[in-house]
């Protein structure tokens, strides 16, 4: 179980994050929604460690940081190790193959023989549709496929918990639609997941749990069905002008 509490992050004098609570139940997708602006990626970027809150408490199973005290560099990369994170831009490495792609940091990072390292990262390029490119250089793929290469990556370092930050904002309605796909499997074989979107048709069909971000507050955290059909008064106003 991913928590947070009581997470405070100050850019000058704005709190992009003002006092999160937050669970993050394993095997479950929690879908993060809001206004831009709203701290959904400060959120994400805390939780990987790529930003770090003034304060607050971040648990991740039995390890706690208190954000309020000096972190031991290694406590941040055992932590980071359990998360994968796949960005808005894909960031391939553009001087390798897609299946060198995939097998670097299994290779490097966790010392996987290249066998090995190949053999899952083929099943996994198969999972995201992509078997077919395994030799192809990152140029030569559509946006869409590119961001399925990024998808199969993160994956290839067994993560515990996936993040994706708008991971389809950059792709056109049919790219987005095959990114968003794999993301939906990734759901129905119970990973963890956390995804920044701004689809709230996808975020109905693959939330287990919905939070929703304004000014650096939790406004919402609970079911779909809950967040679409009974919405507060700022929701509505916020899912009118989303559609
Ligand atoms: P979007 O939907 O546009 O991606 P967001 O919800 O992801 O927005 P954040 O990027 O988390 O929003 O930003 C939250 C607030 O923090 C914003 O006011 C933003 O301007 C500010 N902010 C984010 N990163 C920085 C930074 N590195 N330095 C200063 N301010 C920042
Ligand atoms: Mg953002």
């Amino acid at each position: 179980m991913l928590q947070l509490a009581h997470i405070n992050k100050i850019y000058g004098k704005r709190k992009a994050l003002n006092d999160i609570n937050i669970q993050f139940p394993d095997h479950e997708t929690t879908v993060i929604v809001g206004p831009s602006g709203s701290g959904k990626s400060t959120l994400l970027r805390s939780l990987n460690l790529l930003e770090r809150p003034e304060s607050g408490l971040y648990s991740f199973d039995q390890q706690t940081i208190d954000f309020s005290q000096p972190i031991a560099e290694k406590e941040v990369l055992q932590l980071r190790r359990k998360t994968g994170m796949v960005f808005q831009s894909f960031n391939l490495f553009p001087h390798l193959t897609v299946l060198k792609n995939v097998t670097e940091a299994p290779i490097h990072v966790l010392h996987q023989d290249k066998a090995t390292a190949e053999k899952t990262a083929r099943q996994l390029l198969q999972q995201v549709g992509l078997d077919q490119k395994a030799n192809q250089y990152p140029m030569e793929l559509s946006g869409g496929q590119q961001q399925r290469v990024a998808i199969a990556r993160a994956l290839a370092m067994q993560p515990e918990y996936m993040f994706f930050d708008e991971p389809t904002s950059a792709l056109d309605p049919e790219l987005e639609a095959e990114v968003l796909r794999v993301l939906l499997n990734l759901a129905k074989q119970h990973n963890s997941m956390i995804v920044v979107t701004h689809n709230m048709e996808f975020a109905k069909g693959v939330a287990d749990q919905i939070v929703f971000l304004e000014e650096g507050q939790i406004l919402f955290c609970g079911s779909p069905q809950e967040f679409f059909s009974e919405p507060t008064q700022r929701i509505h106003d916020f899912l009118s002008a989303m559609s």
